[in-house]
């Protein structure tokens, strides 16, 4: 079957060949390309700065209103979502998202995000300061945005959108496993940009990124992956004193108490196996269960696990889709054997499935009577599986919460609502979701500790792509 090949990267508002040619882009449930993707070299990616840095300060993109850009940012939502049913599948081909998660969140959320962007340039940019002054916002300059495997349009879109209604121009280098939506995603709103302010790298390897990070013509990194990689960056970004956003990684805690609605704590335990195989930065993958409920939760999940329809992504009804690549599958598989080298319980899963022989699958997995000292309780995982640890009372719960080198998200799951609020105040994480609160695209956004540094998400965003200047005077 016919794949569909990319092999130019875009560079001052022109399309133009990759010096490297092109790579093949695996489809993780089949082992085949499901395309291929340009292999650009440094000195193009040192050039897509530099036309970034040009159409940033040649303007118009800088100096315009706000409300100019949010007309322009609006025409690139109303377009992406005109193509955006023609991209699930090569979503789902690239990605190995199942087919509602790569419709709902790995598209449409696109759309959103960018309709998003385009109401954020509306915001005012100045604010008076007693006696006579005003606070200016302004963009910091020319963004590279470094963007990770699991969610790739979503996340491009939620670092371009903000970074564009506050002015400033964009390099964009996704991650070279599944950078095809990405490229399309630049292609539909470069066309309504003025050339040069968004640029598009891509290849298949890290000197990409880094050729990025250390050129001159950058003032921002904005970057989401691991935390290994975002310590380098932050290193490398310091030399200049370069502004970064990291959205790094997470371990976060999903405290289920005995007075809870079982069935929906259940549920939400359950969805890091069938959100994308688990391979999302805020999955609740430390499960600390109060006592009394343990065996039951325990008991129900272990049960639940191999109930779950795994294999092909694009079959609607299955909700376990595979690994994004095998280098991650075996990185969860290195994590399981080390659980149970440590002495956890494996309670279900743990296998690639027998009946796929192809396809980069892990069975939903839990390990039972964990400790919190554990790797698997300690470190990233990202894949399908959830580490269940017990606790006896409140001031337990919090305390195993909060002994974590990560910070990014938690859940907290109880009859109590003082309670709730309590716990979810008392952990040291940027989000704390009670009951099933759903992610608010309104609200901030980012990591305590190991799992980043500044804050993204609604009106947040504005003061992370941009600098603020104070402008004073006598009268
Ligand atoms: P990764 O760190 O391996 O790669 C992320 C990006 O950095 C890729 O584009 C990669 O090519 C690039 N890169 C690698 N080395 C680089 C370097 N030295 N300099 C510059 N760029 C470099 O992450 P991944 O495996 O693609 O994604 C998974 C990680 O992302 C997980 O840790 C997950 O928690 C994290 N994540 C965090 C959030 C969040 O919002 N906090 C959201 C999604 C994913």
């Amino acid at each position: 079957m016919a794949v569909p090949v990319f092999d130019q990267v875009l560079i001052g508002g022109r399309w133009v060949p990759a010096d490297g040619g092109t790579y093949p882009v695996v489809n993780p449930a089949t082992e085949e390309p499901a395309g291929h993707a340009p292999a650009c070299s440094v000195a193009q990616a040192e050039a897509a700065a530099r036309a970034a840095r040009e159409a940033f300060e040649r303007g118009p993109w800088r100096t315009m209103s706000g409300a100019e850009r949010s007309v322009l940012l609006g025409t690139a939502a109303e377009r992406f979502q005109a193509e955006m049913d023609g991209l699930v599948e090569l979503t789902i081909a690239e990605t190995g998202a199942v087919r509602a998660v790569a419709q709902a969140q790995q598209v449409r959320a696109v759309a959103a995000r960018l309709r998003r962007a385009a109401d954020l340039a509306l915001a005012a940019a100045e604010e008076p300061v007693a006696p006579a002054g005003v606070a200016v916002r302004e963009p910091v300059g020319v963004v590279a945005c470094i963007t990770p495997f699991n969610f790739p349009m979503t996340n491009c879109a939620g670092k371009i959108g903000p970074a564009l209604a506050c002015g400033n121009a964009v390099v964009v280098k996704p991650s070279p496993i599944d950078p095809l939506g990405v490229a399309e995603l630049c292609r539909i709103v470069d066309a309504v940009l003025p050339p040069g302010v968004l640029n598009f790298v891509n290849g298949d390897g890290a000197e990409i990124g880094q050729a990025l990070v250390r050129s001159p013509d950058v003032d921002m990194v904005s970057f989401t992956g691991s935390t290994a990689v975002g310590r380098r960056i932050e290193e490398a970004a310091a030399a200049r004193m370069k502004r970064t956003v990291l959205e790094l990684g997470g371990k976060s805690p999903n405290i289920i108490f005995a007075d809870c609605d079982v069935e929906r704590a259940l549920a939400s335990a359950m969805s890091v196996w069938t959100f994308h195989s688990g391979q999302i930065c805020i999955a609740g993958t430390r499960v600390l269960v109060e006592e009394p409920i343990y065996e039951t939760v325990t008991r129900r999940l272990a049960e639940a696990g191999p109930t779950l329809r795994i294999g092909d992504p694009h079959e609607p009804g299955v909700v376990v889709g595979p690994l994004v690549s095998a280098a991650q599958r075996e990185r969860v598989e290195r994590y399981i054997a080390r659980g149970r080298e440590e002495g956890a319980t494996l309670a279900c899963g743990g296998r690639r499935p027998p009946h796929l022989p192809r396809g980069y699958y892990v069975e939903p997995t839990l390990f039972t009577d964990a400790r919190n000292d554990m790797a698997i309780a300690r470190e990233e995982i990202f894949g399908p599986v959830i580490t269940a640890i017990r606790f006896r009372d409140e001031a337990e719960a919090i305390a195993l919460a909060n002994d974590s080198d990560y910070g990014l998200y938690g859940y907290v799951w109880t009859g109590d609502a003082e309670r709730g609020l309590r716990v979810a105040r008392a952990v040291r994480t940027g989000t704390m979701q009670i009951n099933g609160s759903a992610p608010n695209p309104d609200a901030p956004f980012g990591g305590y500790k190991l799992s980043g540094v500044g804050r993204v998400g609604g009106r947040w965003a504005l003061g992370a792509y941009s600098e603020l200047k104070y402008i004073g005077w006598t009268t």
